[in-house]
């Protein structure tokens, strides 16, 4: 890490000199991206975005917390970005072979950690909508439940008063989005809000 920071200030920070002069004093990004942790989904480069473009919040299985009274990390990232940056844009990002979402499609043994089994449960109605569902293979049910991950997050996100307010004034657009790791391909939401297709330029 060290010396890839190195290499960042020797290489690349004189290449951008004009962009960080610029954004040492604006911070002005267009989008709110709220992906998952993993390490395999790095939002500015599946976007291809500069530094300043993305405000962006991680979590584990790209999960939003409904609103809620009382201090919480996320609640205070999407109402900055929204109201106080006034993001234009705000993607909900799942991903292929999402360990969260693995362990909730699987009922897999979270004894040993309770932190991520009291987080998950902000995914119980993503995982009832994918057992309304019907019977699937286990493969496919991770992948139903990514896609149903994404609808319920975005549910979750309307309910913060930043984002309803936002949506009332036609300032702000949702978007949905599952991105494929091994072939990287990615879809998105289409305008029901129901279904996915192919993510067109
Ligand atoms: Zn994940």
């Amino acid at each position: 890490m060290a010396q890839g920071f190195q290499r960042f200030s020797r290489d690349v920070f004189p290449a951008r000199a004009a962009l960080f002069e610029k954004l040492a004093t604006t911070h002005r990004p267009t989008a709110l991206f709220i992906g998952c942790s993993d390490a395999r989904v790095v939002p500015e480069l599946i976007t291809q975005t500069d530094p300043g473009e993305l405000f962006v919040i991680r979590t584990a299985g790209n999960i939003v917390p409904p609103y809620a009274r009382g201090a919480d990390g996320v609640a205070a990232s999407v109402e900055y970005a929204v109201s106080a940056l006034g993001v234009s844009d705000v993607i909900v990002c799942g991903h292929s072979a999402c360990g969260a979402m693995t362990a909730l499609a699987s009922d897999g043994d979270l004894t040993g950690l309770p932190a991520v089994a009291g987080w998950l449960h902000h995914a119980d109605a993503s995982k009832a909508r994918t057992d309304a569902g019907g019977e699937l293979t286990r493969a496919d049910r991770v992948t139903a439940l990514v896609r149903d991950n994404v609808v319920a997050q975005l549910a979750n996100l309307r309910t913060h008063p930043s984002v309803a307010k936002a949506m009332a004034r036609n300032r702000v657009t949702l978007h949905g989005w599952v991105y494929d790791i091994g072939t990287g391909s990615a879809e998105m939401l289409d305008a029901t809000g129901e279904r996915f297709i192919a993510l067109a330029g």
